[in-house]
């Protein structure tokens, strides 16, 4: 899938955002990140409910989730309804994967079908970031 120029600029300005704010970018899972690096898992929690309230409209609803705790190599990532949120792969990590999967959930309620890297999704991992970076590091 080609990625426009447009949406390469602002995957480009997000990833500078977090390198800015002194945080590691990852952009394959399964990376080691130093500890010091590791999110706090509550804020995480609430950093996933309002990431999907960001979304909220009257035709996109908020899935209920549950939330575990992972480590190791597991990703972050929801799955039948479970939140598996992992300190240990780092903010960047968490914030790209739960831009994906709102965008995911998003565009399946809408029933409408759009690549999993275009410019609105950066606009909404942008965004996303920017809420992450001032309220939650
Ligand atoms: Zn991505």
């Amino acid at each position: 899938m080609k990625v426009s120029k447009e949406a390469h600029l602002i995957y480009d300005a997000t990833n500078q955002a977090w390198k800015d704010a002194g945080q590691p970018v990852h952009l394959h899972w399964g990376g080691e990140i130093s500890p010091e690096f590791w999110f706090d898992y509550d804020g995480a929690v609430r950093f996933v409910r309002k990431a999907y309230r960001h979304v909220k409209t009257r035709r996109v609803l908020i899935p209920s989730f549950s939330y575990k705790r992972g480590s190791g190599n597991r990703h972050n990532w929801r799955r039948r309804g479970v939140w598996t949120l992992n300190p240990e792969q780092g903010a960047h990590d968490l914030v790209h994967s739960v831009s994906h999967a709102v965008w995911i959930d998003k565009n399946r309620q809408l029933g409408r079908r759009r690549p999993h890297h275009c410019a609105e999704h950066a606009i909404l991992e942008r965004q996303l970031s920017e809420i992450y970076l001032s309220e939650f590091l």
